[in-house]
């Protein structure tokens, strides 16, 4: 087994933290069982922090590790089926698919089975070490929990045509940052896993592969042109790409991110899901312990990571959801999306990432704490980010809070610059005020809901449709109506 460091972490990849060393573990479509969840919640008191955190890839990750994951170890995740039996693969990014895929009623197609062969495919196929640690894919079924929007190399997205089942084929080109594109290419189903190994082979054909520096799956297609490219994967095929108009295959962006969060009715009929609300992603080992429990006795075991860092536990009968739901509150968490927790996300900051310039965690805490006296009518998206690289959202957030130093006299203090509605050109967004101290915050974003609550034109309007139909100057009038900063 391999140990040693690299700039991305994994399992067989330890890599230092400010924190300590953090160890990744990739969960392919992030569904997990009760006994391996048991299995990393011991691991991360024996070794690390005593607790995990779901990443935006649904891996799970244990921090201020400060005894070795061994070679025994190591072994025991690998025999419970974590950890690729190829730990040369470890570090290619997480496979991601809708976390309610096999159980949401709205879905074309499941994609649990493509998951799983191209994990297999992965583990059997050496030569794919090579690929960026980036290399990333997304399986999305077409129903009601889409991941289709988050930022993958290769999207295949369900789509029913003329009465068949189709994918589409997505691809990241152009500049960073963009969403994947359509690239009108229809895939039937048995088709997806040879285009995805000839997409692979042809980034492999085109890289230095011993080079450290591997490039993004859209820098190769940006250069070789996404029509040469293209051209080679059909070369590499024994069928030929089914080109359709972009118009029949149109990328549907989810309005709402967070409709996994709460109860909800599964196709199977008498069983129902609930998406619990994990505060910034983290979990106590005691509680991953119990949740655990929770998924055996009620349900069928299983629980499903998802990319907003919350969490499913699914299968569990109708008649029973109520004595889960007070259960998982006794443990602390919460299932309702008009808890401000429930979208709420901060990058590792200072206490992980030495690129930080605000403890971004423990000020999201306590915004969140402050925030339980607002009653939400719906999921606001807040984001805490250390620095300008945006780590832990890759998709636009409603309220997005950027840490800065600044001067006050003679000393150095942590503030942030508050943004509304980032979206691909403006990550962050629209820029309303800078160098917010973390005292002053909670105050601020607590007014700028409430204006919101109580000004939009509908009750249905969202963040963004109300911030939208203001200017800056507007806005930073509401937002002060009753608050001077
Ligand atoms: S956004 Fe910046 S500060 Fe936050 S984890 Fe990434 S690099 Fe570190």
């Amino acid at each position: 087994m391999q140990s040693g460091f690299t700039a991305c972490p994994g399992l067989f990849y330890a890599t230092p933290a400010r924190d300590g060393i953090l160890s990744r573990i990739r969960i392919p479509g992030g569904i997990i069982n009760s006994e391996q969840c048991r299995v990393i919640a011991d691991i991360s008191k024996q070794c690390g922090g005593g607790y995990v955190d779901v990443t935006n890839r649904a891996n799970l990750q244990i921090r201020e590790i400060h005894n070795t994951i061994d070679g025994k170890i190591l072994r025991r995740l690998q025999e419970i089926g974590l950890g690729s039996s190829n730990t040369n693969v470890d570090h290619i990014r997480n496979i991601m698919s809708s976390p309610t895929a096999g159980i949401d009623s709205q879905e074309l197609i499941d994609t649990r089975p493509f998951v799983e062969a191209w994990d297999k495919h992965i583990a059997a196929h050496s030569h794919l070490s090579e690929l960026s640690a980036k290399f990333s894919v997304c399986f999305d079924g077409g129903g009601t929990v889409q991941v289709c929007d988050r930022p993958n190399d290769i999207g295949f997205v369900a789509v029913m045509v003329d009465g068949s089942l189709y994918f589409c084929l997505y691809l990241s080109i152009g500049a960073k940052g963009e969403l994947p594109r359509n690239m009108g290419i229809l895939l039937k189903p048995e088709e997806c896993l040879p285009v995805l190994g000839a997409l692979a082979n042809v980034y492999l054909n085109h890289i230095d592969t011993i080079s450290s520096r591997k490039p993004r799956l859209r820098e190769v297609l940006n250069d070789l042109g996404e029509k040469n490219y293209l051209q080679e994967v059909e070369r590499c095929l024994p069928f030929s790409l089914r080109y359709v108009d972009h118009n029949e295959c149109p990328l549907q962006i989810p309005a709402n991110k967070y409709k996994h969060i709460g109860i909800h009715p599964q196709r199977q009929s008498g069983l129902s899901y609930i998406g619990v609300v994990l505060p910034l992603g983290r979990l106590e080992a005691s509680q991953i312990q119990r949740l655990a429990e929770l998924a055996e006795d009620y349900g069928s075991g299983t629980i499903r990571l998802t990319p907003w860092q919350n969490l499913l536990i699914s299968d569990i009968p109708n008649q029973q959801v109520n004595d889960v739901l007070n259960e998982i509150e006794k443990l602390g968490l919460h299932w309702s999306t008009a808890n401000i927790r429930s979208a709420l996300v901060a990058c590792s900051g200072k206490t992980g990432c030495a690129s930080s310039q605000t403890d971004t965690k423990r000020h999201a805490l306590a915004l969140a704490e402050y925030l339980d006296r607002v009653n939400l009518t719906q999921p606001i998206n807040i984001y805490f980010s250390g620095c300008s690289k945006s780590c832990a959202q890759h998709t636009q957030s409603d309220i997005a809070l950027l840490g800065i130093n600044i001067n006050k006299g003679m000393t150095t203090v942590e503030a942030y610059h508050v943004y509304v509605c980032g979206d691909s050109e403006q990550k962050f967004g629209r820029e309303v005020y800078q160098s917010i101290t973390p005292a002053e915050l909670p105050a601020l974003i607590e007014q700028m809901l409430l204006v919101y609550q109580t000004q939009r034109s509908e009750p249905h309007e969202s963040f963004e449709e109300f911030v939208n139909r203001h200017t800056i100057s507007q806005l930073k009038q509401l937002f002060l109506l009753n608050q001077q900063v």
